[in-house]
């Protein structure tokens, strides 16, 4: 019973302010809250005025008498004799109402007006559920926008890493780029510089790329880089890092090496995957590449850094082609040598240090001086002669090999007017040209205005090419030989034997001599195999109707066996190294005594 009561919301155990109100009871006329005095058969046996305001009550029932909490809170005073408290609410107020059990005769109720503590205490929970609701609604909000905000913070990373990937991406292999692995280099030597870690950085690039992008196109260029970028990375272990650079570099980063002989092993991997040949546009293609090398830390101890000696060490590299060198304080050195001398060709020129010296030319039947090859040198103040193997290359590269040429053709020409002043009418003087020469529009029309000016005949004249510089152009190179062809100049092919020797470019070409290079002549009157090959090249020079020239002949033996074998032509130090215009013509005054 107890319990229910409790469950009601009836108070059972009386606070002491019940003490009080029993007092006021004692005055029941002069009290403002109601006061009833119940029998305990449930009869009324008195209410004060408020008490009869509040018990006559409610329409159609008997007002507070009726109400249950009064009816079950009454019931068990009356049978527990313990006083007990209950709130009811009664017309709009709420009571609190004190029950006293006096001797077991009646219960006096007294009652007091709680409507304010009610209402507020009312109003304070609405407030609180309002704002709990509030909360929970802005809760949910906030949880939404959270949610809202941590997808948009997603997307946002993910299209980050997107940009990332792209902004470290070569789009066209899929390789990392140069940004990729200069950020790797650097997290790379951090570390290493606490590990004290060694890696290398190869730096490569594509001998003669440039062909096939002009003759294949850039589609089958593109074609190239692809697969050689697929090579590269199954050249070297999966931890190295292969990249691409740009046109037709690319770089590897390979980490934990312990010794040069294994960074060596590496290269040589690489370099051999090229030896394989790429097929491009249905045709197969030998593409080599050149590689060169820089250690951490031995080297240097930034990435820019390694990158600048693996691109010195390529350089190096390069003028052997299909190989590789490592870094060397004394590349730089000759690098720097190189910077002085392109910087001082400039004004070579205008400052008379280039000059031309002339090397006789031998017809070995007859043995008579059939005419000469111009050969440049570069009188320089600080290095002496320089040699055109050095200078021409960077003559090319900077843009100056037109004017340079140009000074040739008129200095040869010029000096066979001398010559033929001198009674010399009949020689032949042989020019190289430049591959960027022959690519100059002008080139047929500044021949004909020198041929004109020094009055020489174009049969005096012959331009030297070499085979690999017609590989760049067939075409272009076939039309322009055809040209002197018809203008009665002849062109002979120079370095016969060392590039690649194709037959059927040879039968393509309107060339009139063939020069066969002198590493073929060096060793000849000792190994047999190289005497071989030297009558092939005679057998099918003589097929196609070519003169044959023989250079580099230094000894006596080298002349017999050319005689032998059917060369026409031989140049070379047993007859007389190169001359300068006036020792030529004392030269050629005494041939018949010299040449043996
Ligand atoms: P090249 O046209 O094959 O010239 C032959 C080279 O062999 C010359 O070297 C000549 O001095 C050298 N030589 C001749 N006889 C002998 C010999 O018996 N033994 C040895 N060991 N060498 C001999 P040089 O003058 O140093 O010229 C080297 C190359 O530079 C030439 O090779 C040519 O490709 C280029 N060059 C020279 N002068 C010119 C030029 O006026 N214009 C262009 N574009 N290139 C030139
Ligand atoms: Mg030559
Ligand atoms: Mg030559």
């Amino acid at each position: 019973m107890l319990e229910q009561l409790n469950k009601l919301g009836v108070a059972v155990n009386v606070p002491k302010e019940s003490v009080d109100m029993h007092n006021m009871a004692t005055f029941p006329g002069e009290n403002p809250q109601p006061v009833w005095r119940i029998g305990t058969d449930g009869s009324v046996l008195f209410m004060n005025k408020k008490a009869e305001q509040l018990s006559a009550g409610l329409e159609g029932s008997k007002g507070i008498f009726s109400h249950p909490v009064w009816q079950q809170t009454l019931a068990l005073v009356i049978k527990s004799q313990k006083n007990c408290e209950a709130e009811i609410d009664l017309q709009g107020s709420w009571f609190r109402c004190m029950f006293v059990a006096v001797n077991k005769a009646y219960v006096n109720i007294y009652g007091a007006d709680v409507t304010a503590r009610i209402m507020a205490t009312l109003a304070l929970k609405q407030a609180n559920a309002l704002l709990e609701d509030r909360v929970v609604r802005r809760t949910c909000e906030l949880e939404e926008s959270n949610e809202k905000l941590l997808a948009e913070i997603e997307a946002h990373k993910r299209s980050e890493e997107k940009l990332r990937q792209l902004s470290y991406q070569d789009e066209l292999t899929g390789l990392g780029n140069r940004r990729y692995i200069s950020d790797r280099l650097d997290q790379m030597i951090s570390l290493s510089s606490r590990q004290t870690n060694h890696f290398a950085l190869f730096f490569l690039d594509l001998d003669h790329f440039k062909q096939i992008n002009d003759s294949l196109g850039h589609d089958a260029g593109d074609d190239l880089l692809k697969q050689v970028a697929t090579r590269l990375q199954s050249a070297v272990r999966t931890s190295d890092l292969v990249a691409r650079l740009g046109g037709d570099e690319f770089a590897i980063m390979l980490e934990g090496i312990h010794s040069e002989a294994e960074v060596i092993k590496i290269a040589q991997g690489v370099i051999s995957t090229f030896h394989h040949a790429f097929y491009l546009s249905g045709e197969s293609n030998h593409i080599y590449c050149s590689l060169g090398i820089s250690l951490f830390p031995d080297h240097a101890k930034t990435a820019t850094g390694l990158f600048k000696c693996a691109d010195i060490a390529l350089y190096k590299a390069k003028e052997l082609r299909d190989s590789y060198s490592i870094y060397r304080d004394s590349i730089s050195s000759e690098l720097s040598h190189l910077h002085r001398l392109s910087h001082d060709l400039h004004t070579a020129l205008e400052k008379n240090q280039l000059c031309l010296l002339y090397q006789p030319k031998v017809d070995l039947a007859s043995q008579k001086v059939v005419g000469a090859e111009a050969l440049i040198r570069w009188n320089h103040p600080r290095y002496g002669v320089v040699s055109p193997l050095e200078f021409i290359p960077i003559a090319e590269h900077h843009g100056l090999m037109l004017p340079i040429g140009d000074w040739i053709l008129e200095q040869g020409c010029r000096t066979l007017q001398n010559w033929a002043a001198a009674g010399h009418d009949r020689l032949c003087m042989a020019l190289n040209l430049s591959p960027i020469q022959f690519r100059d529009e002008r080139l047929l029309e500044k021949v004909s205005a020198v041929l004109e000016k020094y009055q020489v005949a174009p049969a005096q004249l012959e331009f030297e090419i070499t085979e690999s510089q017609t590989m760049e152009n067939p075409d272009k190179h076939i039309q322009v030989i055809q040209h002197f062809l018809d203008m009665g100049i002849s062109v002979a092919m120079d370095d016969f034997g060392t590039g690649y020797s194709s037959l059927s470019r040879l039968k393509e070409m309107p060339i009139s001599t063939l020069k066969i290079d002198q590493s073929f002549i060096k060793n000849f009157h000792r190994v047999r195999s190289e005497r071989v090959f030297v009558q092939v090249i005679i057998n099918m020079a003589k097929m196609f109707g070519l003169t044959t020239v023989a250079e580099g002949v230094e000894r006596q033996e080298h002349v017999d066996f050319l005689k032998e074998l059917g060369c026409d032509i031989g140049q070379g130090h047993h007859f007389s190294k190169p001359l300068s215009e006036t020792d030529f013509l004392a030269f050629l005054s005494q041939q018949s005594s010299c040449i043996g």
